[in-house]
């Protein structure tokens, strides 16, 4: 039962590798094409403002992964509204598709963030835990210290009080 467990979450981990890995190499496909492409489009495309456009790529659900020229400056709060579909509309498929793969990808992100957490929080209490450690054995040496001369004291009270007998016996024997 339990390696029956174990090989499904082995299986299922093998899964969320492999969906992860699909979703990354999609991903740098799409950053190699449009740098494939920004070298061909940025020839010759000019926005309004006179300048080279720039091949982006559309994160929007609606769009996902359509590539578009526009102005190199549109987001920086200037530039100009040039806007030029280079992919054609995607099919319905191929976006649900891709939207699941990058949402597997995004959610074994989060995963592994708050195995990293734990993990960090755990490495926390174990340095917590040593220094209690390190403190501890400082108090039971002191102890030890403490016992030692205690003992010393005891043994010599003891000695005394046989010279004392000793003494008494003595003198009541010659008496
Ligand atoms: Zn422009």
């Amino acid at each position: 039962m339990a390696s029956k467990t174990k090989g499904s979450s082995l299986a299922c981990f093998y899964e969320r590798s492999i969906a992860k890995v699909a979703a990354r190499a999609v991903y740098y496909l799409l950053i190699l094409a449009d740098i494939e492409m920004e070298k061909e489009f940025n020839v010759d495309c000019r926005c309004y403002c006179g300048v080279h456009c720039v091949l982006k790529t559309s994160w929007t659900d609606e769009n996902l992964g359509r590539r578009f020229l526009g102005c190199p400056n549109y987001r920086d709060g200037g530039g100009c509204n040039y806007f030029d579909w280079i992919d054609p509309p995607i099919s319905n498929r191929k976006k649900s598709t891709f939207l699941s793969l990058l949402r597997r990808n995004e959610s074994s992100e989060v995963r592994q963030h708050r195995i990293e957490n734990k993990l960090e929080f755990v490495e926390g209490e174990m340095h917590m835990l040593r220094a209690d450690v390190d403190r501890l054995e400082v108090e039971r040496q002191s102890l030890e210290e403490n016992l030692r001369t205690l003992e010393q004291k005891y043994k010599f009270v003891v000695y005394v009080l046989i010279a004392v007998v000793c003494y008494s016996v003595g003198r009541s024997i010659v008496s």
